[in-house]
């Protein structure tokens, strides 16, 4: 049967890190895939991380299996991050949570979820998104719709066109939308904005997935989670998928968490028993270490602080590389006007650079980036910076 597989495309982000892998230039810089680097290029185990681990290494008596839901202290923890602990949601008991393995399982399993035990088929995407939401949704059986997102002319927000789509959902539709610091384009909602989305969720009946993978490197972690809050103050029913991949820097640990808010106690507590059912049928319970390692963290004031400086030092030291980059830019000669850039949230940049110029940097410069002119500004450092923007800037001469 195997010699009917065709051969898989390459993954758009991370067939890119294989490539650049096998680049044999010692110059080459990888601005794809969105991993934090410090200024040293290395992607750093918090400290925060590390003393917990010492300590979970320490305390730890078994190894035997978590439930279906994980850790149970973490899941309380995740959700006083993601609403705040004195939310009306929380106060309700309207809110249940299981971890998950990283942002993308959590997706999955939301997903899944929604195909067996509901009857709605679709989720509306907006456009740009993560390459992976095609891939993930429709793998678990939604139909992917598409609403207008990013204005190429103003580099902004096209919200009247988001909503004008999304007008025209049906009820029930899940609305797949990121908490903040959206990816690829780094636009995000301001509080306005996110309650008049709100308030046609509520009046069509669509339900919202938040996608949350970077809470707290918008402006801060309560900062961040205000759309969220918004829509959970609005809205009956909603979803999200979170993760810690980039805020604690636990990528390979893979842990995230799948939360449902019901309308009422009794609803969110029969969809969370479907979501731990949906979640022994693909792979039983989740893997231990992250969910440790976060609610070790989280309950400890003196971690928590520790941890909630270093997150602080990842989003300024991302903050100094976009001014450093439109600065550059302009020193190495480049007249465009790029100071967009310095506007946009989270790790990404979405420089407007075209696929063929995308397709230069990398043959010509060994310089990275997604076809979508997505850069990973969180790859930058002081070093690398001249390499890189000499790079930008020939191509943008030719
Ligand atoms: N959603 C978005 C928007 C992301 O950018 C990412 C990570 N690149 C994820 C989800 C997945 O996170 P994880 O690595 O935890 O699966």
């Amino acid at each position: 049967i195997f010699s009917l597989v065709e051969r898989a495309a390459a993954d758009p982000i991370l067939g890119l890190t294989d490539a650049f892998k096998a680049d044999k230039r010692t110059n080459k810089v990888n601005l794809g895939v969105g991993i934090y680097k410090d200024e040293s290029g290395q992607t750093p185990i918090l400290k925060s991380v590390k003393m917990a681990e010492a300590k979970l290494l320490s305390e730890e008596i078994s190894k035997s299996y978590l439930g279906m839901e994980g850790v149970l202290a973490y899941n309380t923890a995740v959700q006083g991050l993601l609403f705040g602990e004195a939310h009306r949601v929380i106060q309700d008991k309207r809110v249940f949570t299981a971890q998950a393995p990283g942002g993308t399982g959590s997706l999955r399993v939301a997903a899944e979820f929604v195909m067996r035990h509901t009857p709605v088929r679709t989720i509306w995407v907006s456009d740009p998104t993560w390459a992976n939401h095609q891939n993930i949704f429709s793998s678990a059986g939604l139909e992917v719709k598409q609403y207008r997102y990013y204005q190429a002319q103003t580099h902004g927000l096209d919200f009247e066109a988001m909503i004008a789509d999304l007008s025209s959902a049906n009820i029930g539709d899940l609305v797949l939308l990121h908490g903040c610091c959206h990816n690829p384009t780094g636009i995000d909602l301001n509080i306005e904005q996110w309650q008049q989305l709100a308030d046609l969720c509520l009046e069509k009946s669509l339900v919202p997935l938040f996608d949350f993978a970077y809470q707290g490197f918008g402006e801060g972690v309560e900062e961040d989670a205000q759309g969220l809050r918004v829509v959970a103050n609005t809205v009956p029913e909603l979803l999200v998928a979170n993760s810690f991949s980039k805020n604690f820097g636990l990528y390979n640990e893979r842990i995230g968490a799948i939360t449902v808010v019901g309308n009422d106690e009794t609803q969110a507590s029969n969809s969370f028993s479907q979501i731990k059912s949906t979640i022994r049928g693909l792979y039983s319970n989740p893997p231990a270490h992250g969910g440790l390692i976060v609610s070790t963290i989280l309950a400890d004031s003196g971690l928590k602080a520790l941890w909630l400086s270093e997150l602080q030092e990842m989003r300024e030291r991302i903050g100094q590389m976009r001014t450093l980059f439109v600065q550059s830019l302009k020193a190495h000669g480049v007249t465009q006007d790029f100071s967009f850039i310095s506007q946009q949230n989270g790790m990404f940049s979405f420089s407007g650079l075209t696929k063929a110029q995308v397709e230069q940097l990398r043959d010509e410069f060994g310089v990275y980036i997604v076809g979508s002119g997505r850069i990973s500004v969180a790859g930058m450092t002081k070093t690398n910076m001249p390499v890189i923007c000499k790079a930008i800037a020939a191509v943008l001469a030719v």
